[in-house]
């Protein structure tokens, strides 16, 4: 650990701050958090604050238990967007019972358990996500549209382009939080932005993740924007994805890297690309965990639907990247960010290992644009689809036994609970669509 818990009181003593923010992240992907004044910290630091975690669905307790926020002190940040004068900072948690053991529904405990497990076995995991979102304007009363002025397709060159100030904005919001932001940019949709974090430790970057979200909603909203990591906000352009890089390590060296190899890809990569293969249909009911995630995994919008790789192909389920120059990583393309990045990053590395230990290979590489080949090029192929909707997703995670291994059956049981509940909501809906369609003519 960089930090001891008398750094963190010192730190926050010295900064002056007024308020500290414990935050841990649900099941589902979302940041939750109590606030405690400074005069508690100690406490806190003591591991002695408590949360009732029977009121939040996803810990599966439906008894009464209490459970502990054990504050990790390396992920000390002050919040840059809250004042200045009496500061308020946070600390992100573990959550542990009341006997002392780690509560096993905390998607960080998932994570930290890939990644001990890939430890014991000598490797280590970076990831890189690329963050893709949309700045929409808000209507008179502050309430979020799918509406944007760039909309006239003026892009991203506008000088008084709103968003890009925003994007600016976050950006620096970012730095001051000690983020390494590689670079930004507006993405191929009006109003749609992108912003990519260096290549880090993979514990480090999901918990940056979370707390990108909140800074960009934050920053975005005092610009009058709405920020949103919606999938799909609008059927006729882009969705957002969160494509991710990835690269494993031994004894400090990237080893997917093979210089003699035609693609300069190591039989571990090939092996860790095969892993994700086999089981990457039941892995994506997490990794597109949302009734939307499925409208932006269609053919037509730079999205994947079939289940490929590619050096070449930016339609392909996963890149691999011919650059020599740069570190030799691997790119997942069906991720969105409304997946939770603890439970993603886990699976993505237990899968890429179980690959390597059992050797196994990947199908060849796609090298056409996916939509050249028909229905029967890529039977014969052998190319299979990416679930449909998210209901296919669930079967598909039902069948894949692996899967439970890595999040825990009662993680897993809830989530498929909550999950059919959210499509059978789904289901009753009559849309726009339908109404356009069948009101008049039938
Ligand atoms: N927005 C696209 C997606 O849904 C990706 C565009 C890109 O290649 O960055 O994944
Ligand atoms: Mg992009
Ligand atoms: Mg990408």
């Amino acid at each position: 650990a960089k930090y001891t818990k008398n750094d963190i009181l010192r730190m926050a003593e010295e900064e002056d701050v007024e308020f500290i923010r414990l935050q841990f992240t649900d099941m589902f992907g979302t940041m939750k958090n109590i606030a405690i004044p400074f005069s508690r910290l100690e406490k806190a630091m003591n591991n002695e604050c408590v949360i009732d975690a029977s009121s939040i669905e996803s810990f599966y307790r439906n008894e009464e238990e209490d459970m502990y926020l054990y504050p990790d002190p390396d992920t000390f940040c002050i919040l840059p967007w809250r004042p200045q004068q009496g500061k308020v900072a946070r600390l992100i948690c573990d959550i542990y019972r009341a006997d002392g053991t780690p509560h096993k529904g905390s998607p960080r405990y998932i994570l930290k358990q890939a990644v001990k497990a890939a430890a014991e076995k000598g490797y280590s995991f970076k990831v890189n996500p690329e963050c893709e979102f949309f700045l929409f304007h808000t209507d008179d009363n502050g309430r979020p549209t799918t509406l944007t002025h760039e909309q006239a397709g003026y892009m991203d060159l506008s000088p008084v382009d709103f968003g890009e100030n925003a994007r600016r904005d976050i950006v620096l919001t970012l730095e001051e939080m000690g983020y390494d932001v590689e670079s930004s940019h507006h993405e191929i949709s009006p109003a749609q932005h992108e912003i990519d974090f260096s290549m880090a430790d993979v514990m480090e970057t999901a918990d940056k993740f979370m707390s990108f979200k909140v800074a960009v909603r934050t920053v975005a909203k005092r610009h009058g924007l709405h920020a949103t990591f919606m999938p799909k906000p609008r059927g006729e352009v882009n969705g957002s994805g969160m494509h991710i890089n990835m690269a494993l390590y031994k004894n400090g060296k990237n080893i997917f890297a093979d210089s003699e190899d035609a693609l300069g890809l190591s039989r571990e990569a090939y092996s860790f690309i095969a892993g994700i293969f086999t089981h990457i249909k039941g892995m994506t009911a997490f990794f597109n965990p949302l009734v939307n995630s499925y409208k932006r995994l269609v053919p037509g919008f730079e999205a994947p639907s079939d289940i490929t790789w590619s050096s070449t192909q930016r339609t392909a389920l996963l890149k691999v990247c011919q650059d020599r120059r740069r570190e030799c990583q691997i790119e997942l393309r069906s991720p969105d960010p409304s997946a939770n990045p603890y439970v993603v990053f886990a699976l993505c590395l237990a899968a890429g290992i179980q690959g390597i230990e059992e050797n196994l290979q990947p199908s060849s590489e796609l090298k056409v644009g996916i939509r050249e080949l028909s229905e029967e090029e890529k039977l014969e192929q052998g190319i299979q689809s990416l679930p449909a909707t998210l209901n296919e997703a669930l079967h598909e995670l039902e069948q894949d036994e692996w899967i439970a291994g890595v999040v825990g059956v009662p993680f897993l049981e809830c989530y498929i609970k909550s999950k059919r509940k959210e499509w059978k909501s789904y289901e009753k809906q009559v849309s726009e669509w339908e109404l356009a369609q069948y009101l008049y003519q039938i």
